[in-house]
């Protein structure tokens, strides 16, 4: 009898579902850009935080059901997920104190010379209160020991009128710049997703951004002022200009939003397990 239940055992440790279920899930945090007070970009009625929101949940139902992830966002539709509720009211004064030690870490490490800044590509000035929300989403992340941070946005840029169509369309990914200590693993994971993207979508023929990859040590989503740790990879997809033909109209929007999170989802799949980025 001892012996049946010795060779069980052993059959059931050698099995791929053991091995599956005792490994530790790989934690993804998805951060639709902006929210419901400061929605970001918006071309007509369309607020660009709505779309993010979108993509962002079609997104999580895909990873949600590979058991390998454990997927987690930061907004629903009204508002901020408990969680994130939670974690804002109660460490409000933690949040600042890390976003000042961050700040305070890298003038050193720049006045040193360990740190060289570089030129970098505009963006929009985040508000106080986005700064705030920001590194906490960073602080949380690290805490919480994440793998991986996905931030979702449609771009726009600055023109006399907001209502007419821009000359710019295409996706890019903005990546931690090489200096940054989530620099690598970030940078091969943006590699995936943008293969996958690139099966179906344009990249961007904005020049800072036709590289498809692009990097960037402002950022405070990418880990700017060493906000993240090393284990925590972060990309910045923006899936394209507010006001292509795409996004104009409901049905080609949704459809959009889809494929996108589709595509997306491959990438971080493949990124994860080269070896099952065959599979559907
Ligand atoms: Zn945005």
């Amino acid at each position: 009898m001892r012996k049946v239940l010795f060779i069980l055992f052993f059959t059931f440790l050698l099995t791929p579902t053991f091995f599956a279920y005792a490994e530790a899930p790989i934690k993804i945090l998805l951060v639709p850009g902006h929210d419901d007070e400061v929605w970001g970009a918006q071309y007509g009625n369309i607020k660009e935080a709505d779309m993010n929101l979108s993509l962002a949940q079609e997104l999580f139902n895909i990873l949600k059901k590979d058991k390998r992830f454990e997927v987690y966002i930061t907004r629903k539709w009204g508002g901020y997920t408990k969680e994130f509720e939670d974690y804002f009211t109660t460490q409000e004064d933690e949040i600042l104190a890390f976003k000042e030690n961050a700040k305070a870490d890298m003038l050193g490490k720049i006045i040193s010379g360990i740190f060289i800044k570089k030129p970098n590509p505009p963006h929009n000035v985040v508000s106080k209160g986005g700064a705030v929300l920001l590194y906490g989403f960073n602080k949380w992340a690290n805490e919480n020991k994440i793998d991986a941070m996905i931030h979702i946005h449609f771009n726009d840029y600055p023109r006399p009128n907001k209502w007419t169509i821009g000359k710019y369309w295409g996706f890019n990914l903005y990546i931690p710049e090489e200096q940054m200590v989530n620099a690598k693993e970030s940078k091969d994971l943006a590699q995936n997703v943008f293969t996958k993207l690139k099966e179906k979508y344009v990249v961007s023929n904005y020049e800072k951004e036709r590289a498809g990859l692009v990097p960037d040590q402002t950022l405070i989503a990418l880990g700017s002022n060493s906000s993240l740790r090393e284990t925590v990879r972060s990309i910045l997809i923006e899936y394209g200009y507010i006001y292509e033909k795409k996004f104009r109209t409901k049905s080609t929007r949704h459809q959009a939003y889809k494929d996108m999170a589709k595509l997306t989802a491959q990438g971080i799949k493949s990124y994860f397990s080269p070896t099952l980025s065959t599979l559907p």
